[in-house]
């Protein structure tokens, strides 16, 4: 995975389509956090079923280093659930967006 902070990494997708519906799934109240454990942040976010995301977080830079989603599209890209919940995560700790 590329590392990217998180957030900029909406500008570095090449999947518009999937941040959109990502974006949604956010707003709509999809995601829910579940705990931390060490860099590890765990949430289960509602789609089809009701998936499991991991999404590791680098404090230092904020700098995204490891996601996870066990859906069928998240083993080899960045899924919906995935951009949702780093969209809840960036949010819960106040990240500003990049201007
Ligand atoms: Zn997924």
């Amino acid at each position: 995975m590329e590392l990217m902070k998180i957030n900029h990494f909406e500008y570095l997708m090449d999947d518009e389509e999937v941040f959109d519906r990502g974006r949604r799934l956010y707003k709509s109240g999809a995601v829910k956090y579940i705990k931390k454990y060490a860099c590890s942040h765990s949430f289960k976010v509602q789609g089809t079923q009701l998936y499991d995301v991991e999404i590791c977080l680098r404090e230092t830079d904020n700098v995204l280093t490891y996601m996870e989603c066990n859906c069928p599209y998240g083993k080899h890209h960045i899924c919906k659930h995935e951009v949702a919940a780093i969209l809840y995560l960036k949010d819960m700790l106040h990240i500003p967006d990049l201007v």
